[in-house]
């Protein structure tokens, strides 16, 4: 999979989820319960606020200084026998991937969840090497089992689904033979993993953080196979964006405290992990440790006028909070970031050409910005996109021959007065039983998704009270 995963109309894709209303109680009972979560998890740590703030201070402060910090992880990580690689594009990131498997022969590979390696379409390079390749995280591991179904949610890939949907999946796929009970359906697929586990000949994860001054990356699971996925295979190769780093262990617990706490609504997750190259001397661990460090357009955002976007830390609360994502679905946004951060970024990283309208795909009711741990005004960025867009004429000629019908009409008060004069008489032929059923072809699409009253008559009017109201008290 890469950045894009659905090439259809961004029309066809949201139409398929709101027709879908399976998923739509999912993620609207998904919603509901991560917002729960994480209100309570983030009440508990005190002064929330002052959190967010120091959040936002630390992503700051280490995209002004990127270069120092990418040089002093890249040092350190040599220093203690590992291997780092630069990659400015994604071919060039899943090449090298690619190559450090075939040079060691190993076929075998098992990999914990990672976005930024299906932003490279790792998965696709290595199967086209062929590599088996296990996806180790639950939902991605049900989603690759599912024909490699593309992931939904950036925490919770698979929120799409259902337990029966994947007792199904297990049972045609993986001969599985019991109920649809969740904890039987995780022992299951526990019991399948641990076996790939001890075969795989390299292990590939994500990294949340890398922490610079240590040389070491910073993994935040609640399965416990992102550890096992590094730990067991000889070669660990870990993938990170270039954002993703961190001075020291002081701003990782910081930046842990507010991920695990607005992800999932955890004090902390199940495992917090730090590790890297083996030391000289330990008895287990892998052998080879490779740091892949992935540009992938993030040099042409660092210092615009989207910089803040480069401070996310993947938690996934935007989405959680969403009112757009919670009718349309993850799927609907056709990239593998879904959500405000995913309307925000997913045109910065594969550009308006193919992910024009993902920046409209929102109410600006700006509840994500509200909730964001490192406060990235994300309704700012998102009107940002849509000025660029504008500017850029990328909007169709009939919306903008709308768009300025409407700003005339709504800058000039007489006008507007006429025209109101007139809508209750020219509704008539488009209204059925007080609601607009039909409309001109200029107006047809803006009508047809929408629950319009016909406007009332000019004497029942708003305007026709106050004028009358005027002239009771001569004004
Ligand atoms: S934009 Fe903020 S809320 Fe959304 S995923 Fe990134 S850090 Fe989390």
């Amino acid at each position: 999979m890469s950045l894009q995963t659905d090439k259809r109309d961004f029309s066809e894709r949201t139409t398929d989820g709101l027709g879908d209303s399976f998923m739509r109680n999912a993620v609207g009972s998904a919603q509901d319960s991560l917002k729960t979560r994480r209100l309570s998890a983030a009440t508990a740590l005190g002064d929330w606020e002052q959190w967010r703030t120091a959040g936002q201070q630390i992503r700051q402060h280490t995209l002004q200084n990127l270069d120092y910090y990418l040089e002093q992880l890249a040092g350190n990580i040599e220093k203690k026998g590992g291997h780092i690689y630069f990659a400015a594009t994604k071919e060039e990131a899943s090449s090298y991937i690619r190559d450090v498997i075939v040079q060691k022969q190993a076929k075998k590979i098992v990999k914990s969840k990672s976005m930024v390696t299906e932003e490279i379409d790792l998965n696709h390079v290595l199967i086209e090497a062929g590599c088996e390749l296990i996806e180790t995280d639950l939902g991605e591991y049900i989603l690759q089992m599912d024909d490699w179904d593309p992931p939904s949610h950036i925490v919770a890939p698979a929120l799409h689904k259902d337990r029966r949907q994947i007792q199904r999946v297990f049972a045609e796929k993986l001969g599985y033979t019991d109920d649809e009970s969740p904890e039987k359906l995780a022992r299951f697929a526990r019991k399948v993993l641990r076996q790939k586990f001890l075969e795989a000949e390299v292990g590939i994860t994500g990294c949340n953080f890398a922490v610079a001054n240590l040389g070491a990356i910073n993994l935040v699971t609640n399965e416990g196979n992102g550890d096992l996925t590094a730990a067991i295979p000889k070669t660990h190769i870990a993938v990170m964006g270039m954002e993703r780093i961190v001075p020291t262990l002081a701003e990782m617990e910081v930046l842990d405290n507010l991920l695990c706490r607005s992800a999932v609504g955890q004090k902390l997750t199940s495992y917090i992990t730090v590790m890297g190259p083996s030391a000289a001397g330990d008895t287990d661990g892998p052998e080879e440790f490779h740091l892949v460090v992935v540009d992938n357009g993030r040099s042409d955002i660092l210092g615009s006028e989207f910089n803040e976007a480069l401070q996310c830390i993947r938690c996934g609360a935007c989405l959680n909070v969403c009112p757009v994502y919670r009718h349309i679905g993850g799927h609907a946004y056709g990239s593998i970031y879904p959500g405000p951060i995913g309307a925000v970024i997913t045109p910065l990283l594969g550009g308006y050409d193919d992910f024009k309208e993902l920046p409209f795909a929102s109410s600006l009711c700006a509840a994500c910005t509200d909730v964001c741990p490192v406060r990235i005004p994300l309704h700012e960025q998102l009107i940002r996109h849509r000025q660029n867009i504008v500017k850029e004429n990328r909007t169709g000629s009939m919306e903008r021959f709308q768009m300025k019908a409407v700003g005339r009409l709504l800058s000039s008060p007489a006008l507007f007065g006429k025209t109101l004069r007139f809508a209750h008489p020219a509704s008539r032929l488009m209204s059925k039983h007080g609601r607009i059923v039909r409309g001109p072809e200029l107006i047809r699409g803006w009508i047809g998704s929408r629950d319009l009253s016909q406007p009332v008559k000019q004497q029942d009017s708003f305007r026709a009270w106050l004028d009358k109201r005027k002239g009771e008290s001569g004004q």
